[in-house]
C-alpha cells in the first residue's frame, strides 16, 4: 500500500466555482473576494483582513504595517517553518530565536525574557502542526515589555485558544491558503487586525499606496499584493467544507492515538484543553529514541513520513543572524525524535490501519 504524506482535497466543488468566474468574467480580485474576506474574518472573529499572495508575504506586509525594520528585532520561535523568519529578513529586521517546550512545540515565552534589547519591537509567536502558542504568556509577555504581536497563523485557522481565535490576538496576524493548509487556494495569504489604523496600512501596502483601485493619485509607496478571484472562489468552496474538514482531521487523529496507544516508544503530541478546537494540521509522533530509524522503515513500506521542522539557528542561510545555540535544546531535541504521520481529509482508515500496523511493527522488531 502506498500511503502520500499530504493530497489537497479539490474537486468538482472548487471546479464549478473556478467556472463561474469565466462565466461571469471577473477573475481579478472582486466581489468574491470580498465574501471571502468578510467570512473569513467571522471565522477567526477579527474586525479586518486583507489578502496577500501567499502566507510568507502575508507576514512581510503585517511587519511593514507595523514599521518594523533596519535596526529592529522580532522574537521567532526557533521551531518553525523558515517564512516566519525569512519574512523578518525581508523588511530588514533581525530575528532572533526562542526555545519552544518539547510537550507542545509551541514558543516558550519564559525563554524569551533573555532574548530582550532595546531593539526588540515584536514577538511572533506560530501556532504549530494544529495546537494554538500559550496566547495568556505570549500577550502578557508583550504588554509588559511593550511589544507588538504578530501571530504567525499559517497552520491555525480555525483554532481556538480559550475560545478566542488563533489569529484575534495580535496586533495583526497571518494566515496562508498554500495546498497542505487546513483550506487552500492553491496559494495565497491572509493579514487580519482589529486595529483600524493597521488596516489602513495594509490596505495601503498592497494597493499600489492608496486605499481604492482606479485613482492614479498615490499618497504612499505600495505593491501590488493581490489575489485573483478564482483563487477565491476556490477558498469560499473550501470554507463550505470547513466543518467537515475538521471533523475529518479529528477522526483522523483519534484513530492513530487509538491504534498506537499500545506502543510505550512513542507518543502522539496532544493539545491541552484551552485548545478547543484543535485541528490537526499534522498528526506529530514523538519517538523515545531518535525517530531516522522508524521514518526509514515506514518509507521502505511506501509511507511517506515528514520530517519535523529543522531548528531556525541551525539553518545555513541563519547564519547571518547568529544566536546562543547553547540555549535553543528542545528545538533541536524536536526535530530529532518526531515524525508527521500522514493526515489528511482523502487519507481513508484502511490506510490509517496500515500506518499503524507498520508502526507496530517496527517496534516489534527493535
Ligand atoms: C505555510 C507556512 C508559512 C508560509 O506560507 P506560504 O503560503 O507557503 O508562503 C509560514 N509560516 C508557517 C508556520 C507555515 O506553516
Amino acid at each position: 500500500m502506498k500511503v502520500p504524506q499530504f493530497m489537497p482535497w479539490i474537486g468538482n466543488d472548487e471546479y464549478s466555482a473556478i467556472k463561474a468566474c469565466f462565466d461571469d468574467n471577473w477573475i481579478t480580485e472582486g466581489p468574491r473576494a470580498k465574501e471571502f474576506n468578510q467570512k473569513l474574518c467571522d471565522l477567526i472573529g477579527v474586525k479586518y483582513g486583507v489578502f496577500a499572495p501567499n502566507g510568507t508575504l502575508a507576514i512581510y506586509l503585517a511587519l511593514r504595517a507595523l514599521n518594523i525594520g533596519p535596526g529592529d528585532e522580532v522574537i521567532v520561535p526557533d521551531f518553525t517553518f523558515i517564512a516566519s523568519a525569512s519574512a523578518v529578513e525581508m523588511v530588514g529586521a533581525t530575528p532572533v530565536f526562542c526555545d519552544i517546550s518539547v510537550d507542545d512545540l509551541q514558543m516558550n515565552v519564559t525563554d524569551c525574557t533573555r532574548l530582550l534589547t532595546p531593539k526588540t519591537k515584536a514577538i511572533m509567536p506560530v501556532h504549530i502542526y494544529g495546537f494554538s502558542a500559550n496566547m495568556d504568556e505570549v500577550i502578557a509577555f508583550a504588554k509588559e515589555y511593550n511589544l507588538f504581536v504578530v501571530e504567525d497563523a499559517a497552520q491555525a485557522l480555525g483554532i481556538k485558544w480559550n475560545g478566542k481565535g488563533c489569529g484575534s490576538f495580535g496586533d495583526v496576524a497571518t494566515f496562508s491558503f498554500f495546498a497542505d493548509k487546513t483550506i487552500t487556494t492553491g496559494e495565497g495569504g491572509f493579514v487580519c487586525t482589529n486595529s483600524k489604523e493597521i488596516h489602513e496600512e495594509l490596505l495601503y501596502l498592497r494597493n499600489q499606496g492608496r486605499i481604492n483601485r482606479g485613482t492614479f493619485v498615490h499618497p504612499k509607496i505600495g505593491y501590488n499584493f493581490r489575489m485573483t478571484d478564482i483563487q477565491m472562489a476556490i477558498g469560499l468552496s473550501q470554507l463550505k467544507k470547513f466543518d467537515t474538514i475538521v471533523q475529518r482531521k479529528n477522526e483522523i487523529f483519534r484513530l492513530y492515538k487509538r491504534l498506537l496507544s499500545g506502543i510505550e516508544d512513542i507518543k502522539i503530541l496532544t493539545p491541552n484543553d484551552k485548545i478547543n478546537p484543535h485541528i490537526p494540521f499534522r498528526v506529530v509522533l514523538m519517538t523515545k529514541e531518535k525517530s531516522e530509524g522508524l521514518m526509514k522503515f515506514m518509507g521502505e513500506n511506501g509511507i511517506e513520513t515528514r520530517t519535523f521542522f529543522y531548528p531556525l539557528h541551525k539553518q545555513p542561510c541563519m547564519e547571518q543572524f547568529p544566536q546562543d545555540h547553547k540555549l535553543l535544546k528542545n528545538s533541536v531535541y524536536a526535530y530529532e525524535h518526531g515524525v508527521c504521520l500522514p493526515s489528511y481529509v482523502a487519507l481513508e482508515t484502511e490506510q490509517i490501519e496500515y500506518v499503524c500496523s507498520i508502526i507496530k511493527k517496527y517496534y516489534e522488531k527493535n
